[in-house]
């Protein structure tokens, strides 16, 4: 072999911790991108293979309320357990990376940019709010009823269609931390990305990588080009999570989602200093002009996420960063005929957890 053998970023979907790594979480992407990156260093390539916790996800919010702990609290303690189930895996990865004032100053700075270059989009939007907690609903603080598939589902995405539902369109929505309280709705002006003014350039992109997708996530991107696509809260009034830092939307925070990106380039920034492979800019690793092979691996719950949103948030930037060359998507495990999943509490811990 002659010349720069090219470098790979393999990127695990971010694990929300609101819990511990089950096995459905293990065999599904954190192994599947071990072996993945493994494959590529066997091949005297240079790989990041990293992942981040999601601390500002609301599902945190709702399951610290069902433990009877705080939400900090629950990172906390969620995080360990995660960095000590990738360690017993033995996978390549580092380990995870603070979620500090780097941190949030890369995300920052990434939703600034954006802002700066016009790529969000003001919108006065419906959303539900539980009338005596006095809250706006979102993500995992709403059920209902899927618009879509008619499965009952969170807010935000559908664990069964995969399918998003945005504001006010998840069906007879409840408050999950109390479904006795009223949930009505209220107009609130919130910034967005609106998706479907980057339709072009994801035809484009789809034609030439969504062949290499497995059957059921390219049938989603499919379904979902075949509607106009959604506009992604940027904001949302809520109070867990980073602050928005914009002047069109005082007391809100960042809609959780548009973390990932950012997150994305600084997890790859600090496991590339834990290994000698870094740089002083945190999105060294992603800049197109990096040529890195970008791949992720995620569960099919996420397709519409790493598939198509974090693409477009890739694609505001002009040609600044570089697009995955695959997103590798599993299925999910059953238990029941339903999906193991955190957030329902089952009880197959991986390996580095202490059985309960
Ligand atoms: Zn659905």
């Amino acid at each position: 072999m002659t010349g720069r053998a090219r470098p790979a970023v393999v990127v695990a979907a971010t694990p929300t911790p609101n819990g511990d790594l089950h096995v459905g979480h293990m065999a599904g992407p954190y192994l599947s991108g071990d072996v993945y990156a493994r494959y590529l260093r066997a091949n005297g390539r240079p790989v990041i293979y990293t992942t981040c916790t999601d601390d500002s996800q609301s599902y945190v919010v709702s399951t610290a309320h069902r433990l009877g702990t705080t939400p900090e609290q629950l990172v906390e303690t969620s995080t360990a357990k995660i960095e000590r189930s990738l360690r017993a895996m033995g996978t390549l990865m580092v380990g995870l990376p603070p979620i500090d004032d780097r941190y949030r100053r890369t995300v920052l700075d990434h939703v600034a940019d954006l802002h700066a270059a016009g790529r969000f989009r003001s919108r006065a939007v419906r959303l539900p709010y539980a009338e005596n907690a006095g809250r706006f609903l979102y993500d995992g603080l709403v059920s209902g009823t899927c618009p879509v598939c008619l499965v009952g589902s969170c807010g935000g995405a559908c664990e069964n269609c995969g399918h998003p539902n945005n504001f006010d369109e998840l069906i007879d929505p409840k408050y999950t931390i109390d479904p006795s309280d009223p949930v009505v709705y209220r107009v609130q002006t919130i910034l967005v990305l609106p998706m479907e003014e980057y339709r072009d350039r994801l035809i484009s992109y789809y034609a030439s990588h969504a062949p290499r997708w497995r059957p059921h996530a390219k049938q989603l991107i499919g379904e979902l080009l075949a509607r106009p696509l959604p506009d992604v809260p940027v904001t949302f009034p809520g109070t867990w999570g980073i602050a928005a830092p914009f002047p069109e939307t005082p007391g809100q925070v960042l809609y959780p989602w548009i973390e990932a990106m950012p997150a994305s380039m600084y997890a790859t920034w600090w496991a590339a200093g834990q290994v000698g492979q870094g740089g002083s800019a945190t999105d060294h690793h992603w800049r197109a002009d990096h040529d890195a092979e970008l791949v992720y691996f995620h569960g099919f719950d996420n397709v519409y996420h790493w598939g198509l949103v974090d693409l477009v948030m890739l694609l505001a930037h002009g040609d600044k960063y570089t697009t995955p060359e695959s997103n590798v998507c599993n299925e999910f495990y059953d238990l029941d005929g339903e999906k193991f999943s955190t957030s329902r509490n089952h009880l197959i811990w991986s390996a580095g957890s202490t059985w309960r």
